[in-house]
């Protein structure tokens, strides 16, 4: 019946809007929801500070080309590098597009230094870094790229956890790691901070660029602004996209100085990237999130969120395996495959979604109300009560 193609396996609701964390179906069902398009609607559904922003924009200025100066992107581009470890940002559209830049990025500094060999990316093993013909050969999974024609080359795996694979995958021709500080797809699975801190080390002794995939974790998502943050590192490039929109298609390459230097006119570029509009949205975006209570608050709610699933877990041990994640971006492990209890969680008014490692992923928007954890709370434990 649908004339859309079949490449996803729809839920059979529509909604027909929302409002901060909840959704209203067209049959008129309020469902709270966890999964907020998947970590991108960092301000909840229909944020009317977002709103206003967006329509203020809309009628002043929506596109123009890179062709000329966009000074609402030179203002989100100041405030990202202010922020961060970044000296220069590239816009685009989405998370895909981020990581493909990041790529570019990495391989054209070495280009640069007179190491064209040096172009090989390191990534661990059935990560996600979106869904173009490179990005499906980095994340490296054979459900994503079978099918598809000649594998590209120029990524090489190591496994998650397995020190030694990586140390050993390391070769002369390697231009960057790159890694997503907590794996989202993958099942919310967190790089411990000596992890990453062990990466970068590695990375400065073989001369080589440490890229961390924010896409997902990043923009407040893990109760930092960046999740690396926590270990203390600087990375040289971040693809984000994502949080940074609210909702609105927005992606972004943020780099040191050293990498962005290579990226000279006509290096890359894009259409949409950048447009007034999605820029005038992002810098909204940024008001709320760089706020200082903020992050302090997404961190309290984010423990006590923790803390309640961890009391669910010990209450129901056969059931849930393991709680993780960081922030507000969480997973439970189910011992058992997860669809049926992602199901009656739905059938229960809470939406959650899968990741793979048998994990449920709940991710609330950043500004949650502390009413809204116990209500899902409430939901969780009783699906669990009921669940055999
Ligand atoms: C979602 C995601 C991407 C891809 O983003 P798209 O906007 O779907 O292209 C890349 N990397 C990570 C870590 C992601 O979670």
């Amino acid at each position: 019946m649908s004339s859309l193609a079949n490449n996803y396996n729809r839920r059979n609701i529509s909604f027909k809007r929302g409002k901060g964390s909840f959704l209203y179906s067209t049959k008129g069902v309020k469902y709270l929801d966890f999964i907020q398009g998947i970590a991108v609607n960092s301000l909840g559904h229909s944020n009317t500070y977002l709103n206003k922003a967006l329509a203020n924009q809309s009628k002043q200025l929506w596109h123009v080309s890179n062709a000329f100066q966009i000074p609402e992107g030179e203002k989100l581009a100041r405030r990202l590098t202010k922020k961060t470890f970044a000296n220069y940002v590239i816009f685009q559209n989405s998370g895909a597009e981020a990581t493909e830049a990041a790529i570019k990025a990495a391989r054209r500094f070495f280009y640069l230094k007179n190491k064209p060999y040096k172009n090989r990316i390191l990534c661990i093993k059935n990560s996600f870094h979106g869904r173009t013909l490179a990005a499906i050969h980095a994340s490296g999974s054979k459900k994503m790229t079978e099918g598809f024609g000649p594998k590209i080359p120029g990524f090489d795996h190591f496994t998650f956890g397995d020190h030694e694979s990586l140390k050993k995958s390391i070769t002369k021709k390697t231009a960057a790691i790159m890694i997503e500080p907590v794996l989202g797809e993958g099942g919310i699975k967190v790089i411990p901070k000596w992890c990453l801190k062990g990466l970068r080390k590695i990375c400065d002794q073989k001369k080589i660029l440490l890229i961390c995939d924010e896409v997902q974790c990043g923009i407040g998502r893990s109760g930092k602004f960046f999740a690396f943050e926590y270990s203390g590192i600087k990375p040289d490039i971040v693809p984000i996209a994502k949080g940074i929109g609210g909702g609105f298609p927005l992606g972004a390459v943020l780099m040191n100085k050293k990498v962005a230097t290579g990226m000279t006119p006509g290096t890359h570029g894009s259409t949409f990237g950048g447009n007034p509009l999605a820029m005038e949205i992002g810098n909204a975006v940024l008001d709320k999130i760089l706020n200082k209570k903020f992050l302090k608050n997404v961190q309290k709610i984010s423990k006590y969120f923790l803390n309640e699933l961890n009391k669910i877990k010990i209450e129901y041990p056969g059931i849930i395996k393991e709680v993780r994640g960081i922030g507000l971006l969480l997973g439970l492990q189910l011992y058992k495959n997860q669809t049926k209890f992602i199901e009656k969680l739905e059938q229960n008014k809470l939406l959650t979604i899968r990741a793979a490692d048998n994990v449920i992923r709940i991710l609330p928007p950043l500004n949650v109300k502390k009413l809204e954890i116990d209500m899902s709370i409430k939901i969780i434990k009783k699906v669990c009560k009921e669940y055999k």
